[in-house]
């Protein structure tokens, strides 16, 4: 899924769970879930490939997926907890950068095991209901949070 739906997701489970070492777990765990859901994402081909020269329009994409959402939560939750919670969620795609970036054993391991996790994407569905997903789970989580 695109970061910002990690991302919001991550920002609710911050909101409701108040012992920090669980929040920051769930919130890393919640990744590989919301993966499982069929979704689309948008290409970051070059940056995969190592084409650095050509992969500065994917960095822009991902700066502002990236960005742009823990702008909204830290401005809808007013929570500076909420918004360090939240970013745990995005750490299994920053272990897959590190990846690209420096590839060994564990890496590629991990890689191995966040692709496995989007076993049903594959499965035969609208377009359109795989950005819907992604959607319906940054606005009902953005709602929960506020
Ligand atoms: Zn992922």
């Amino acid at each position: 899924m695109i970061l910002a739906a990690h991302l919001f997701l991550g920002a609710l489970i911050g909101t409701a769970v108040k012992s920090l070492p669980i929040a920051i777990l769930l919130s890393f765990l919640s990744h590989y879930v919301l993966d499982i859901i069929p979704h689309t994402e948008y290409s970051i081909e070059k940056i995969k490939s190592r084409d650095w020269k050509n992969s500065i329009p994917e960095f822009l994409k991902v700066s502002i997926d990236l960005l742009a959402p823990l702008a909204f939560i830290l401005f809808l939750s007013m929570d500076l907890r909420i918004t360090f919670v939240s970013l745990f969620s995005i750490i299994p795609d920053g272990l897959d950068f590190l990846g690209i970036l420096f590839p060994n054993r564990l890496t590629q391991q991990h890689r191995a095991f966040h692709q496995k996790i989007h076993f049903l994407k594959h499965i035969k569905m609208p377009h359109f209901l795989r950005w819907a997903s992604q959607i319906v789970v940054i606005l009902v989580s953005a709602y929960l949070i506020y």
